[in-house]
């Protein structure tokens, strides 16, 4: 299955090859085609997306100035607020909102021209590795029906995979974009905390979280980070920073680059994940880059840190699903009784027990031993990417230790479905930038992806290896 790129059909529609309202049927038809099956989404918004295609088209017809993604179907996930319209983090307990406001991402993708299609299904408030933890169904990866898509953002990787968007954007708190992306066999970034605002993104774990698009290339997900980044007074925690220029170096090459190698990397991987790995490694070799060996011995302890981090924040940030200020309300005889009533039914297991967890981790008592322990850990993966990065350029790991998996199959153990995102997670931590790129497949012929890891603010250094990735593929 092949689609158009965002570039391609941003160029055709420009140039008046095609309509963007044609742009958007046929990935309409897509939709009605398959939808049933996959589950992408938890809301199509055809009729909005008709009449923003038909509003570009007659710019185009008027000559006037164009943004660089008019006419460019794209999908959200639905943790992302739109104004009027339903968002609902798949939950049961904000069923029925509708936002006020729309996130920042949302105005800039409008600004650029984007046509949004809809709102994709996600674990429930973004926590979970399969999107199985959806209150409204799981999604199915189109690679494979058999299997996920990975997640959190597994509906936004479906649908691009599925050819119903040419890009959406995922939001990552610990790999819920570049997991999903390895799975569906697409590019998925994780900007530099502070890059992407998170105005209007459903807070999950606020210090951890950022969006990020999806694409079928690298130059793709370039011309989206260009049109979302840059600082934003909305938040708080927004870089001063432009966007950064990445559609410039992706012909740069990797030409005297070093590319660490970690040596002390956690085990689990499936064989085929490493000798893809191994592959990236060798072709960057072969155009001109040095590899160099580096050390992180604080990744292991990751995951660990994560799970009392991001737990701790998402008890807090999930105390305002009261019954009184958003979406449902169970009624109860009294205002305790409701908030229980509301909660235990709104919430679904997966996010109940990060509440409990996080609840836990910040009690007295307990504070310093875990998560202040936690926030230890996480400083030293910080320090230890510092000292790696005095050596090396970017870092190569595989993004998932495994290729898609079968529905079920880590339901049962949260510790397993935790795992898969052992690669991923240091780089929340530490805040720094992350992609994920295709590059060939493993068992039963399913995608594998390749991560680079960058420093803060190293993701024109990042795109110039992925590109120089795709190429090599
Ligand atoms: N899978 C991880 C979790 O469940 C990461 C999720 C995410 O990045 N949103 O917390």
């Amino acid at each position: 299955m092949s689609f158009p790129t965002v570039a391609q059909l941003a160029r055709d529609i420009r140039e008046g090859k095609v309509t963007a309202s044609a742009v958007l049927e046929e990935h309409l038809k897509r939709v009605d085609e398959r939808e049933s099956e996959i589950h992408a989404f938890n809301l199509v918004t055809a009729e909005n997306a008709r009449a923003a295609a038909v509003e570009v088209d007659r710019a185009v017809q008027a000559g006037k100035p164009l943004g660089p993604l008019a006419g460019v179907p794209i999908a959200l996930k639905d943790n992302m607020c739109t104004r009027g319209i339903e968002t609902t983090c798949s939950s049961k307990i904000l069923e029925g909102w509708k936002p006020p406001y729309d996130a920042t991402v949302v105005t800039k993708l409008r600004e650029a021209g984007a046509v949004i299609v809809g709102k994709t299904n996600l674990d429930e408030f973004a926590m979970g590795s399969s999107t199985e933890n959806s209150a409204f169904g799981p999604t199915r990866n189109p690679l494979d029906t058999s299997r996920v898509p990975g997640g959190s953002s597994g509906g936004s990787a479906a649908a691009v995979a599925a050819g119903f968007a040419a890009a959406s954007l995922g939001s990552d708190t610990g790999g819920s974009i570049r997991q999903p992306a390895a799975l569906c066999g697409l590019v998925g970034v994780k900007p530099t905390y502070g890059v992407v605002s998170r105005y209007g993104l459903v807070a999950f774990a606020s210090s951890l979280d950022q969006i990020g698009p999806f694409t079928h290339t690298v130059e793709d997900a370039a011309l989206v980070m260009e049109s979302i980044a840059g600082h934003d007074p909305m938040d708080s925690t927004s870089l001063l920073q432009p966007a950064p220029s990445l559609l410039s170096v992706l012909d740069q090459g990797v030409q005297g680059m070093r590319i660490g190698r970690v040596v002390d990397m956690p085990e689990g991987s499936e064989p085929d994940v490493l000798e893809r790995l191994d592959a990236a490694f060798a072709a960057l070799k072969e155009r001109g880059a040095a590899i160099v060996d580096v050390k992180l011995p604080s990744l292991q302890f990751g995951l660990t840190a994560y799970y009392l981090v991001a737990p701790a924040e998402a008890s807090s940030n999930l105390a305002r699903y009261d019954g009184v200020r958003y979406g449902m309300r169970v009624d109860a005889p009294d205002l305790n009784a409701m908030y229980a009533a509301t909660r235990s039914q709104g919430f679904g297991a997966e996010v109940k027990r990060r509440i409990m967890l996080g609840t836990y981790a910040l009690s007295a008592g307990y504070y310093d031993a875990y998560y202040g322990k936690a926030l230890k850990v996480r400083r030293l993966i910080a320090d230890d990417f510092a000292k790696a990065y005095q050596s090396c350029d970017v870092v190569l790991t595989p993004t998932s230790p495994s290729v898609a998996f079968p529905f079920g199959d880590k339901t049962a153990d949260p510790l397993a479905m935790y795992l898969c995102d052992v690669f991923t997670i240091p780089t929340n931590l530490a805040g720094h930038a992350a992609m994920s790129v295709p590059f060939g497949t493993g068992a039963h012929s399913l995608p594998v992806g390749v991560q680079v890891l960058a420093p803060a603010l190293g993701e024109a250094t990042m795109f110039r290896v992925a590109a120089e990735l795709e190429r090599a593929r």
